[in-house]
């Protein structure tokens, strides 16, 4: 795991299309019990759209920053079903989450329009956590430096360099090999290791000494048991989580566990 001082330890959770309000409520009057707020370790949760005001509410006072699952790049406009940067900031929204495995397969995302997406909500000074990954079929044909390199390249090396200022300041990575999401297939922490150096060293090497601030988180599968081991790993810098954030008892032992390895 990395040093506090260089860049952020995240612990972050996505609800995807899960969670009343009721069941938001009960989430956090649960998580509450054991929970005193930290600096080391920036909390994160995704709830749905309708359900960020109940999160906000319920959240009061426990220093976790309430996410939007997906923003749109234009401001307003007829773009049926979607979101956009004003809206968010008028609802108190700071980040966003974009480009999410499931919203590639499911709804078309393609790397430039996660490009689009992360360019706009960072210019309007949001923060942007952009999701990257190879299939499976991808990883077991050796391509998963190319797939990464390919998503990495559109997301990144595209608009101008003040867009890219703008991403060492205000982006977070989450690596998600799509074969471990919603699976039960975790990357092992040596797999880990590897991709998020190497996704580290093209950092380093296409933005420079700047992007060191940027987070790389993993997500794949993490449960309270296997997640220790993953921060562990040098170039991992916390973890993005489907399944295990929806309870607050495992939410709040993966917090405890970064905090205490931070
Ligand atoms: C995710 O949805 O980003 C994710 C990593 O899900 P899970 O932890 O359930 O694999």
């Amino acid at each position: 795991m990395a040093q506090p001082q260089q860049r952020k330890i995240w612990v972050a959770g996505n609800w995807k299309m899960n969670q009343s309000r009721e069941e938001i409520r009960r989430f956090f009057e649960s998580l509450k019990q054991n929970w005193t707020p930290t600096e080391k370790v920036a909390v994160a949760l995704f709830p749905t759209a309708l359900g960020i005001a109940q999160a906000q509410e319920s959240s009061k006072g426990m220093g976790i920053q309430i996410g939007t699952q997906n923003a749109h790049w234009e401001k307003s406009g007829a773009y049926t079903g979607e979101l956009s940067g004003p809206l968010l900031k008028e609802a108190g929204v700071n980040l966003c989450l974009v480009g999410h495995s499931e919203r590639r397969q499911y709804f078309g995302e393609t790397n430039q329009t996660v490009h689009l997406r992360t360019k706009s909500l960072l210019s309007q000074g949001l923060h942007v956590m952009a999701c990257i990954g190879e299939t499976r079929p991808e990883r077991e044909s050796g391509n998963t430096n190319n797939i990464l390199q390919a998503q990495l390249e559109a997301l990144l090396m595209a608009g101008d360099d003040s867009f890219r200022t703008q991403a060492c300041e205000r982006l977070v990575i989450a690596y998600e090999p799509v074969w471990a999401i919603g699976t039960g297939l975790t990357a092992t922490p040596a797999q880990a290791e590897e991709t998020h150096l190497w996704i580290r060293n093209w950092l380093t090497k296409s933005l420079g000494p700047s992007s060191e601030s940027i987070s790389i988180l993993y997500g794949g599968s993490i449960k309270t048991e296997s997640f220790g081991e993953l921060l562990n790993c040098p170039s991992v810098d916390g973890g993005l989580i489907g399944g295990a954030s929806l309870k607050a008892s495992d939410f709040g032992s993966l917090v405890r566990t970064a905090i205490s390895l931070a």
